[in-house]
This record gives structure tokens, C-alpha cells and sequence, in this order.
């Protein structure tokens, strides 16, 4: 059997639209003003483009931070109630839901993810906006009232002030959700630069925000590349926070690029996550799992279970599993309602991957399944790849592929099970499968590892995320993600008779 190929459709006439975008500073939807764009190559149909966004310089970027620290420091809206807060946050989620079959098409064209899997990030979008917004009039500090007979003390929460969001291409509105809404909410102004991939959802949002009335200033968006136009969101004086999701590489050099003016620094970076498969799970439903967690999204997850650690006795059985299931993925159009696994970002990033295949190969490592390129159309696309006969020391086993291949190790006891998964520079998610509860909890307790999962893996706006080790700093969503984007002052009230100094 042959991974199955569903050729894309160059005649949808979705595909004939120009989508042509202006970025939004203070309240204005405007060009770069050098007038250069970024033209958007279809991933899936070679010479296509599918987006054109305006390619900002540094001094466009400048332009943003000055708005939104006008926003914030002269502005309403730090200083409006969290009621009126989070009215408007009602209004941007309720503006996703209207706009989420746009929404998911541009995602679907610029990145190559399917349209069915960018409708259902469009709903989580919404649904992150919401729970947000529910949050916001509950927002409060705290109270010190034993602190002496003559003194009260208050602790208030205010918010950081401007926050520079820069985001990373492969789930960009779904990322720019799990940030915007809570620095928001804490009554923070934004300048948002989404990956010069994909653009157009988050210059989208902006115009949506806008049209929700949300004040000029308090969302800006910015198109263009890493340097300069990410870069000066890090640098900048006048940014008080840079949030930055995406690679390794160049989260350490946000860092770098933050130090000199001290600002706050959120990381969510990559990963390199481990499903430890016992041998008294639900192995179908384990293996289900598994399949949709490495190959969805063509492995561009940052919390794909790349690494699978099964228990020795039942490996043989289980890997026989996923070949069978990597043998029906269907890779192609991603328009297509039957496809399962769209197109890679670029050619460079699935080189990245081919080139990862041939060292496992030249390593040692056995190839179950895939291993090769798909399709004949030029578009970018992979098959769904299974190693196993891997040693801990192989770059596949090691590194953020960012691709649709799993490396498979075997263990016997848990303490082994254990030292495999927390074998890693990263920590950012892991699974863990087995029908005894105990064994289940005391395996993911002993791995360090933040989006963790028993007998399943799916996220929830309520509970936070972000990395352990170097997977990143920081944490969003749930009531701590407020936290993230403020500050507390703390109030000592004196209430004593006054006594002199000298
Ligand atoms: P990337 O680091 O190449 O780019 C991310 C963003 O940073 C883009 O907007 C890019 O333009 C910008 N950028 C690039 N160079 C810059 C610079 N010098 N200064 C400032 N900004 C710069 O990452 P990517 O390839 O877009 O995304 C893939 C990576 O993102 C993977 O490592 C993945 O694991 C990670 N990721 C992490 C999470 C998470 O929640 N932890 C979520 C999604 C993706």
C-alpha cells in the first residue's frame, strides 16, 4: 500500500481572487511606505500567489509602537472598566465567527493547511476570545490586612503596558488568539507582526478589531520580515513586553535583542514531544492518536508527539498499527474535503525534513513507511514517515523536525519510559497512554513537560500553557495568562501615628 494522493484543483475559483492587504497603524489601514509588498507563493500550486502584504520597514514599525504607546499612555483604554473591556472582546470573538470561512481560507492558501482543519482553528480562535473576555471583569489584586495593627497593604494589578506579539506561520490566527486576547484584557496596546509567510488572517484581525471600535491605537498590525520588522519590536524603548512564538533560534535572539532595555520576554518555542504508549492502553485509539498528532498539520506542530516510546512487548504490534494508518492518510489539496494532510510552508522547511530522512537513513534507523516526497504537480509535499531502530543519539530522535516523521524507541519499566521522554533540550507537551490510572498519572508527573495529555491529546482555553526547559518562558491562557501581560503594585497604607526620624 501507497500513501494516497488527492491532486490539487488549479481551477477552484477560490484560488482566482487577488488578496491584496494593508497593515493597520493607529487606527489607519495603510501601505509600507516604501510601497514594497511580500507576495505569497501557493505552497500547493507553484507559481500562485495567494497573498500580497506590505513588506514594513523599521521606521513603518516605529510608526505602530508610537500609536499603541499612545493608545496606552494617553488613551481610554488601560484606564476603561473591565466591563467595557471586555464587551469589545466580545465583539472581536463574535467578528471571528462571522468571518470564519475567510478566516480559514487564507490560511488554508498561505500556509497549505486543510480548509477543514483551518474551519475548526477559526471556532477555537473565537472560542479563546471568548473565555478571554469572560475573565476580564473578574481581573483583581489582593489585600494584606494582617500586616501590622497600623497598616493595610494593596497589591494592584496593572497592565504592562505595550506589548510587541510576533507569531510564527503555522497556526497564525490560533497563536495571535492565545496572546491578544489576555494582554487586551489586562489593558495592554499591542503592535501584532505576524510570519511573513502568513499574514493575511492577522491583518484580517486587525481590520476586524478595528471595525469592532475598538480604540485607534490599541491593536496594530504590521507585515513583513523577522529583521527588521520583528527585530524592532525586541529593540524598541517604547515596547514594554515582546511575546514571541516560534523557533528555538530565534527566541535566543529576542532575548538578546530585549536585554538592553530590559523589557519582559514570553517564549513559546519548539518542542520535541513524547507519547509514551503503555502496553495496557487502547492501543487503536492510542495509535488513532498518534497518527492525527505527528501528521496533521503536516507534522508543523509544535506540540507534535514526535517521539514515541512504546512499551518493548507490544512496539511490534502498535508500530504495524500506525502503518496501516500512515498508509491511509490522504496528502493533497488541501481544499479538498477527503484530504487529511495539506502542503509544507516552503521549500526550505521541507528540504529541512528531507534532509533529517536522509541522516536517520545514514544513521541506521529503518524507515517503516514514507520517507519520500509526494505528487507531481511541484507542490510541497511529504509522506507520512515512521523510523524505528533509533538510537538516542540520532538527530532525528533529537531535533524539531518540523515534519511528519516519528521516531520510535521501546522501554520496559516506567522509570525507563521516563528517562526517554525527559531525554530532551525541550519540554513544551507530552502524552502519556495506559487504562491504569496510577501508572498513568506517576509516568506524566515524573516528565517535565508543560501541555500534557492522558489517553489523549487536546488543549482548553481554561488551562495554561508554555515551556518547561528551553522550550520557552512564560505562560498563556487560563486566568494566569493575565498575569503574563501585567504588572503588581504593591500599596503600603500607614496608618500609624507618625513618629520622627530625627
Ligand atoms: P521563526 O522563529 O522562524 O519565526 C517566527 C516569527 O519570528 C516570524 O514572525 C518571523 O518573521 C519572526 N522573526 C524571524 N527572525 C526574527 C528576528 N531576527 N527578530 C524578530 N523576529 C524574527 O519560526 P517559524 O518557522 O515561523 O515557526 C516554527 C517554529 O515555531 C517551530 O520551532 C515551532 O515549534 C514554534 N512554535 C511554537 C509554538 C508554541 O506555542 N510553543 C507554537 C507554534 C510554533
Amino acid at each position: 500500500m501507497t500513501v494516497q494522493f488527492i491532486e490539487p484543483d488549479r481551477a477552484d475559483p477560490r484560488l482566482a481572487v487577488e488578496r491584496r492587504y494593508t497593515m493597520l497603524v493607529g487606527g489607519r489601514s495603510v501601505a509600507a511606505a516604501s510601497g514594497r509588498t511580500i507576495r505569497r507563493e501557493s505552497p500547493v500550486h507553484p507559481g500562485l500567489v495567494v497573498g500580497e502584504f506590505p513588506d514594513a520597514s523599521a521606521e513603518d514599525v516605529e510608526r505602530a509602537i508610537l500609536a499603541a504607546r499612545r493608545a496606552f499612555d494617553e488613551g481610554p483604554w488601560p484606564r476603561l472598566s473591565g466591563k467595557e473591556r471586555a464587551a469589545y472582546l466580545y465583539k472581536i470573538s463574535q467578528a471571528i465567527r462571522d468571518h470564519a470561512e475567510e478566516l480559514a481560507l487564507i490560511e488554508s492558501l498561505e500556509v497549505g493547511k486543510t480548509l477543514a482543519g483551518a474551519r475548526s482553528e477559526m471556532n477555537n480562535c473565537a472560542d479563546l476570545w471568548q473565555f478571554a473576555a469572560g475573565l476580564v471583569r473578574g481581573l483583581e489584586g489582593s489585600t494584606h490586612n494582617a500586616l501590622s495593627e497600623h497598616a493595610l497593604g494593596l497589591v494592584l494589578r496593572e497592565p504592562i503596558g505595550v506589548v510587541g506579539v510576533v507569531t510564527p506561520w503555522n497556526y497564525p490566527l490560533v497563536i495571535a488568539s492565545e496572546r491578544l486576547p489576555w494582554a487586551l484584557g489586562a489593558g495592554c496596546t499591542i503592535v501584532l507582526k505576524p510570519s511573513e509567510f502568513t499574514s493575511g488572517s492577522s491583518l484580517r484581525l486587525g481590520e476586524l478589531a478595528r471595525d469592532a471600535g475598538l480604540p485607534d491605537g490599541v491593536v496594530n498590525v504590521v507585515s513583513g520580515y523577522g529583521n527588521p520588522a520583528g527585530q524592532i519590536l525586541a529593540e524598541h524603548p517604547a515596547t514594554d513586553m515582546v511575546a514571541f512564538t516560534g523557533s528555538q533560534r530565534v527566541g535566543r535572539q529576542i532575548g538578546a535583542f530585549a536585554a538592553p532595555t530590559i523589557k519582559r520576554v514570553g517564549l513559546e518555542l519548539g518542542g520535541k514531544g513524547p507519547v509514551v504508549v503503555f502496553a495496557d492502553a487502547d492501543l487503536e485509539a492510542a495509535a488513532n492518536q498518534v497518527s492525527r498528532s505527528i501528521f496533521s498539520n503536516q507534522g508543523q506542530t509544535c506540540i507534535a508527539g514526535s517521539r514515541l516510546i512504546v512499551e518493548r512487548r507490544v512496539a511490534h504490534e502498535f508500530v504495524q498499527r500506525l502503518e496501516g494508518l500512515a498508509n491511509r492518510v490522504t496528502v493533497g489539496d488541501p481544499l479538498n474535503p477527503d484530504t487529511k494532510v495539506g502542503a509544507f510552508i516552503n521549500p526550505v522547511q521541507l528540504g529541512k525534513v528531507e534532509s533529517y530522512v536522509r541522516a536517520g537513513r545514514e544513521a541506521g534507523a529503518r524507515i517503516v513507511v514514507g520517507g519520500e516526497r509526494i505528487g507531481t504537480n511541484g507542490g510541497l509535499f511529504y509522506q507520512p514517515t515512521i523510523f524505528t531502530d533509533v538510537r538516542p543519539d540520532m538527530s532525528i530522535v533529537r531535533d524539531e523536525i518540523f515534519g511528519p516523521v516519528l521516531a520510535v524507541q521501546q522501554f520496559d519499566t516506567r522509570e525507563e519510559a521516563i528517562g526517554i521522554a525527559n531525554d530532551t533540550i525541550y519540554g513544551l507537551s507530552a502524552v502519556v497512554w495506559s487504562l491504569n490510572i496510577d501508572n498513568a498519572l506517576q509516568t506524566i508527573r515524573g516528565i517535565r513537560a508543560s501541555r500534557c495529555g492522558i489517553n489523549g491529546q487536546e488543549g482548553a482555553a481554561e488551562m495554561p500553557i508554555g515551556g518547561y526547559k528551553q522550550s520557552g518562558q512564560g505562560r498563556e491562557l487560563g486566568h494566569r495568562g493575565f498575569d503574563e501581560y501585567s504588572e503588581f503594585k504593591n500599596i503600603h497604607i500607614n496608618m500609624a501615628p507618625s513618629r520622627a526620624w530625627l
